[in-house]
């Protein structure tokens, strides 16, 4: 969607795919951690069934796969009809993760459409240094900074203020008010969230929406202290929550 014109990006959502299940996990829970949705998928076949279901920004791609080969399912990824994200949505960023370190190989991914490339054993910042890069790369393109009413968010420097004074939010109230700045006045479900700012892990009958809603909008009153009478994430009876564009 787009505000004013600009593209506008919603909250983060990565795919790992990586058949070592720790690995995958330590992977997972890191990349969670900074706020980013993550789905894991074990093999080549889960991959791509769940490149046809969701919409990623990134997918950090085991090359050596017990079912195919990484760079298959990148070639897929790239030409299959059916995991092309929909005409409005950027093509998944795709980093390539490989015990093979030769250049061939390297050279071999990138051909098959990966944008970059990180052999095994890796530092965990250097995953999340090259993910920052390649999911800021579009952020530029798309233009980072959204503006709602006296809310003003830069998501590629995890900056956010109102009226000029900032609020300081843990990575899933962020993830959360980034959504919400992406969809200003309606009304979101409270399943529509967790589908596009918690990952498919999540239990459906949790309450850590509204608990993580009630500390968002405790933050947002907060950071203009007392003079905020009227909430700006409205809770809509029976429907969900709604971020409030205009206001006092
Ligand atoms: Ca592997």
């Amino acid at each position: 969607m787009s505000v004013g014109g600009r593209r506008i990006v919603g909250l983060m959502r990565l795919l790992v795919v990586e058949d070592e299940t720790d690995l995958a996990e330590a992977l997972a829970k890191g990349l969670r951690r900074d706020g980013y949705a993550v789905d894991v998928a074990s093999d080549g076949a889960a991959a791509i069934d769940r490149l046809s279901l969701n919409t990623y920004d990134l997918v950090c791609l085991d090359l050596n796969l017990p079912d195919m080969d990484g760079l298959d399912v990148c070639r897929r990824l790239r030409t299959d009809p059916m995991l092309r994200p929909a005409d409005d949505e950027p093509a998944p960023r795709v980093l390539m993760l490989t015990a093979r370190g030769s250049l061939s190989d390297r050279v071999a991914g990138l051909d098959e459409g990966a944008d970059d490339y990180l052999a095994k054993p890796f530092a965990f910042e250097e995953l999340q240094a090259r993910v920052r890069t390649l999911l800021r790369r579009d952020a530029s393109r798309q233009g980072a900074v959204l503006e709602v009413g006296d809310l003003v968010m830069d998501t590629a420097r995890f900056v956010a203020t109102r009226d000029g004074h900032p609020i300081d939010l843990t990575a899933k109230e962020f993830a959360l008010l980034r959504y919400f700045m992406s969809h200003p006045d309606e009304v979101m479900s409270q399943e529509r969230l967790l589908e596009h700012v918690w990952d498919e892990n999540t239990d459906p009958f949790t309450n850590t929406v509204r608990v993580t809603i009630g500390t968002l909008r405790r933050k947002l009153d907060q950071a203009v202290a007392d003079e905020a009478s009227d909430q700006l994430i409205e809770t809509v009876v029976g429907a969900g929550y709604r971020l409030r564009s205009t206001g006092t």
